[in-house]
């Protein structure tokens, strides 16, 4: 929800990870394969959850991607494969009513923990349009499908700006036609709003206007488009829901609800999202932890996964508290406001998929039936969100189908004993996806002791008095900018005279940060591994430290481990005019023990203009 509060590397991750995942943006390509046309097959024997009620036990037929008959008794041709589904549970094809998408490999994760439909609450457009056309061709069938809102609407440098993405910002209610219209020509399937001044995590940043906000949903159900408004607390919410918002994304966590908030949502039509898992993180609970032990998940999990389950935001200068939501969550379905099941992965504390489990966990420990959860997840966000083809267990509708061992109608979690999950009528295969997660854990094990890089016994990595900038160990030091990420900020690095503590060498660290990405950058990469971004094991230390001088500006300590995906930990550092010695220690970066490094960085912005710094005698102890 609020990736980067507390945690600024997540949203410098953003924008690294933007460029990382430039293939994934521009070529979503490399996750498709060819239409497969879907065999015929016939499950019984299942126990059938149709999205609103259990049938009892009854048979499914599917052919040709879709749901031909339901019933106890139906006749099928012959040679029709049977699946036999005794002691299982079939549900309709789950769908998460919140993420965030930019990479192909995030759907197919979705796939495999029986999601089915991704509604993405922001990306990049072009990112959702490359997928959305291919799978209108039939094609990506090993991944969830994807709905998204395209970018977000919200205030120059609010909530959505500081993920390293240029996002079109509006200031006043004139612009919010012209701003969803051409949201709807990218192929927004639905108008995401940012309404959140940040107080709630003990924050201040700017937002829309209440009158912005409401031009901004006027002009979306001009164009016949629902209107989805992310908020921080409870007076947000009250403002969306008189502003005539269809739909909240998030609850508030800010306070408990007063006696007249189920009574207004409800009075107004509102559908409610209220992302339980991640106001659970924003509470300082991991609240994916308790997955990554769950052996009917873990194999599927990558230990990036697993990483980011074991994340919270940590401890904010407030205190929020997941428990309101719950409270609210209670009340709104006492007076029957539609609650929808969404994760907001992947925050700190969620996966894509896997999240979704926990949260149809948490909405069962704030009061809905297991049954409830479940309409939650499948009929109920396909009504509101106008997807007819899916949603339920019904001849005509698609068959995107979860089966599942056990009866998740009596306990919740046994959702997660997937036994098989098809979309459109073909089977996702889980045992590859299963395999490949199997070989990543084992590289991370082995990278976990594999030996120290050649080179760092004395755990100096570079004095630069040979006059050069070279480094010890590893594939040494380059220049590292935004330019990779579309950004324009450029630097440079040379050797100058007159070293910290006397010596007579340091590096020099310049450049001129350009304002046009949020989370900007330039500066300088140290790559420890034998090549760029290749790992290295480090942890035999426990910190580092390098000298610094400069121009007086705040810069920034990055470190990228594997575990840590494409998002980098930091901390700050001020370059004052005489040499200061600086030492972090590595557990600093969101805890890393330093066994899979794969680059350090210095760097300047995000803050635009001309910098100049100097670092020498960079160290591990
Ligand atoms: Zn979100």
């Amino acid at each position: 929800m609020r990736p980067g509060m507390n945690l600024p590397s997540f949203a410098i991750g953003g924008a690294i990870a933007s460029i990382l995942l430039v293939a994934g943006i521009y070529f979503p390509g490399f996750g498709q394969n060819p239409p497969t046309p879907a065999p015929a097959f016939v499950i019984r024997n299942a126990q059938v959850f149709d999205g609103t009620k259990l049938l009892g036990t009854a048979s499914v037929w599917v052919k040709d991607g879709q749901i031909k008959a339901v019933g106890r008794d139906i006749k099928v041709p012959p040679e029709t494969k049977v699946v036999d589904g005794a002691g299982d549970t079939l549900l309709p094809g789950l769908i998460d009513s919140h993420t965030h998408d930019w990479e192909a490999q995030m759907l197919q994760q979705a796939l495999v923990f029986g999601v089915t439909t991704q509604l993405d609450m922001f990306t990049d457009p072009r990112f959702a349009a490359g997928i959305k056309k291919e799978q209108a061709e039939g094609k990506d069938l090993n991944m969830a499908d994807l709905r998204s809102s395209g970018y977000l609407a919200t205030a120059p440098h609010g909530h959505g700006t500081e993920y390293g993405m240029p996002v079109p910002t509006l200031t006043s209610p004139d612009q919010a036609q012209g701003w969803v219209d051409a949201r709807i020509a990218e192929g927004s399937d639905y108008v995401k709003i940012i309404y959140d001044d940040g107080s709630t995590y003990g924050a201040h940043i700017p937002t829309l206007s209440k009158e912005t906000m409401k031009a901004i949903i006027d002009a979306a159900h001009r164009r016949g488009k629902i209107a989805v408004v992310h908020i921080g607390d409870q007076q947000g919410a009250k403002d969306a829901i008189n502003a005539g918002a269809d739909g909240l994304a998030h609850l508030f966590a800010d306070s408990e609800p007063t006696s007249d908030f189920a009574a207004l949502a409800a009075a107004h039509h509102v559908f409610v999202v209220p992302t339980l898992t991640v106001l659970e993180s924003v509470s300082g609970i991991a609240s994916g932890e308790s997955l990554t032990t769950d052996p009917r998940l873990e194999p599927y999990l990558t230990p990036q996964n697993v990483a980011n389950l074991k994340r919270s935001f940590g401890q904010l200068p407030t205190h929020p508290s997941e428990k309101y939501a719950e409270t609210a969550v209670r009340e709104l379905v006492a007076v029957h406001v539609p609650v929808l099941a969404g994760t907001d992965s992947p925050n700190p504390g969620t996966s894509h998929g896997a999240s979704l489990h926990r949260e149809l966990q948490l909405l069962v420990r704030a009061g809905m039936t297991p049954q409830q959860a479940l309409a939650a997840a499948t009929s109920v966000p396909a009504k509101t969100f106008h997807l007819d083809d899916r949603g339920e267990i019904a001849p005509g509708k698609r068959a995107d189908l979860l089966l599942v061992k056990g009866d998740p109608t009596r306990d919740i979690t046994a959702t997660r004993d997937i036994v098989a999950v098809w979309k459109a009528g073909v089977e996702d295969d889980r045992d590859s996806y299963r395999a490949e997660v199997a070989k990543q854990k084992q590289q991370a094990a082995s990278a976990a002791n594999a030996p120290a890089p050649q080179g760092s016994e004395s755990g100096l990595i570079s004095d630069f008095e040979n006059g050069k900038p070279d480094a010890n160990f590893g594939a040494g030091w380059s220049v590292s900018t935004d330019t990779i990420a579309g950004g324009k900020s450029m630097g440079s690095m040379k050797v100058v005279s007159g070293g910290a503590n006397g010596s007579q060498w340091a590096l020099d660290v310049s450049g001129d940060v350009d304002g046009g990405l949020p989370y900007a950058w330039a500066g300088v990469m140290f790559s420890p591994g034998p090549q760029v971004f290749a790992p290295a094991n480090l942890s035999s230390r426990k910190s580092l430290s390098f000298w610094t001088k400069g121009d007086g500006k705040t810069y920034r300590a990055m470190i990228f481990t594997d575990s840590g995906g494409r998002i980098p930990a930091q901390q700050v550092f001020v370059a004052g005019s005489e040499w200061k010695q600086v030492t972090f220690p590595l557990s600093a970066f969101n805890g890393t023990d330093g066994h899979d490094v794969e680059a350090i960085l210095f760097v300047g912005g995000p803050q635009a203009g001309k910098f100049d710094f100097q670092i020498d005698d960079v160290q591990l102890h």
